[in-house]
């Protein structure tokens, strides 16, 4: 190849490599992302739909997490915050989701080293290449990757990129109500009756529910809490009543205290003496096809024929990535999970209900995409067992990898606690 030949390849690379990282969402991972390319030198700028650091965390902040401090702290985020003079929260404490905003991602997102690259109220509404719709192939590698950015005052913007690591989180994308993955037939006309996850039963929310009768949908941990919540709310405010439906003859996923993360083993327990005191019913087997207002409620339809009936349903049936924004972008999902094809064997929930994963970077979590990389919640498409530690490791070895450091991005340093709920034959832990 003659020189002549090289001049416009070497531009094009040059011009790609002088571009910053994008990192879409400043969530845990997000700015754990921040971190290791602060630390690195890495040019970066993190775009947050909110106008404040951890927008989903703070939806859900009353909650009490289950992992302690010490499985939350990013290791490069916690030595940018050593050089400040923060002080770490003590390890064998679970915080709230509050608690984990205000006195550990708040610092993080303030830090010099972070802070003037988070562009907050900067929606990244799309995610493609520079000239190069998802068919287009000659030269797609040296493309710049486009972010189309939606302003809080509406206006787009579109801004170039060398790589994307996407930490937006599914939170913004809750899961359907019918179990067939679609909305129940009729919503619409009940809406009014219907809540989004995590509710703040005792504090925000309280004058909602207090004397009503809810009835929670769903069978994962955030549904414990609501249910817990609930329990607790019909002691202080008569004429409040909870029941639990499922589409499954049992919750065992939730119900186990075989786990060694306490706080979520103890969750499980709560909800079943919860349960055996009558305080919170249980109607199982029920698989919702259709909604209908009823007596100033809801009037829950199932499959087999079954009506349930109650003032208010909360909707607490998981998440799913939105995966609309990465159209153009050539991605290798995995067709059940939604999560990168490498990595959903060792998450997919109909083989393990448990939340160990093998370890994993930025190999499991390439796409056919060069320098795109989906992490975090979102990296686990709709499998519910996501823990922040997965994530912190996915980013350090990701960032290594774009920095060019082959060797630690090889390198697995996790180790996760096992949540003692392996129900299924497939050997996951
Ligand atoms: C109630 C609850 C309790 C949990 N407890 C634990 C626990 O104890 N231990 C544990 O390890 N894990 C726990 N998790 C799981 C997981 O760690 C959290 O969900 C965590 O918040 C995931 O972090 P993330 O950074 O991937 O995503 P998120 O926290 O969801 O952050 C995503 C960010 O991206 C922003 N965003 C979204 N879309 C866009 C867009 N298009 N453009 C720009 N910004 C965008 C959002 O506003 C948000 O700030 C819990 C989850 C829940 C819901």
């Amino acid at each position: 190849m003659t020189l002549l030949d090289l001049t416009p390849r070497v531009q094009a690379d040059a011009r790609l490599d002088a571009l910053p990282i994008a990192v879409v969402g400043s969530g845990p991972v997000g700015l754990a992302a921040a971190a290791h390319l602060a630390r690195r030198g890495i040019p970066f700028c993190v775009f947050e739909r909110a106008d404040t650091v951890a927008a989903a965390v703070r939806a859900w902040g009353h909650t009490r997490l289950f992992s302690p401090w010490e499985h939350l702290i990013d290791d490069a985020a916690r030595a940018l915050l050593a050089d400040t003079g923060w002080q770490e929260p003590p390890g064998d404490v679970a915080p709230t989701g509050d608690a984990l905003v205000d006195e550990y991602l708040t610092p993080l997102a303030e830090h010099p080293a972070v802070a003037p690259h988070i562009r907050f109220g900067a929606t990244v509404a799309a995610v493609s290449r520079e000239g190069m719709d998802r068919t287009r192939t000659a030269g797609r590698g040296r493309a710049p990757f486009v972010l189309r950015v939606t302003e809080s005052d509406g206006t787009a913007v579109d801004t170039l990129a060398r790589a994307v690591i996407d930490a937006s989180g599914t939170w913004a994308t809750p899961a359907a109500l019918g179990s067939n993955g679609l909305d129940p037939i009729g919503l619409d006309a009940v809406a009014e009756h219907v809540e989004p996850a995590l509710p703040d039963v005792l504090g925000r929310d309280r004058a909602r529910f207090a004397g009503r009768h809810t009835t929670v949908v769903g069978a994962g941990h955030s549904a414990a809490n609501t249910l817990i919540a609930l329990a607790t709310l019909a002691q202080l405010a008569p004429g409040t009543r909870t029941t639990w439906l499922i589409r499954n003859r049992a919750a065992k996923r939730v119900t186990t205290a075989d786990d060694d993360l306490e706080g979520r083993g103890a969750l499980g327990s709560r909800l079943e003496q919860l349960v055996a005191a009558g305080r919170v019913e249980v109607v199982d087997s029920f698989e919702i096809a259709s909604a209908a207002p009823h007596n100033g409620g809801v009037r829950l339809s199932g499959t087999r024929g079954q009506t349930h009936d109650s003032d208010l349903v909360v909707t607490s049936t998981g998440f799913r990535p939105d995966l609309a924004m990465l159209r153009e972008l050539r991605l290798d999902l995995d067709d059940i999970v939604e999560a990168p094809r490498r990595l959903a064997p060792m998450i997919d929930p109909n083989v393990h209900s448990c939340g160990t994963v093998e370890p994993h970077g930025y190999r499991e979590l390439s796409h056919p995409e060069a320098g795109f990389y989906i992490v975090g919640m979102k990296s686990y498409g709709r499998a519910p067992t996501f823990l922040l530690r997965t994530g912190y490791e996915q980013v350090r070895s990701v960032v290594a990898w774009l920095a060019g450091d082959a060797e630690s991005a090889g390198r697995i340093e996790l180790t996760l606690p096992a949540t003692g709920v392996c129900d299924a034959g497939g050997g996951c832990c």
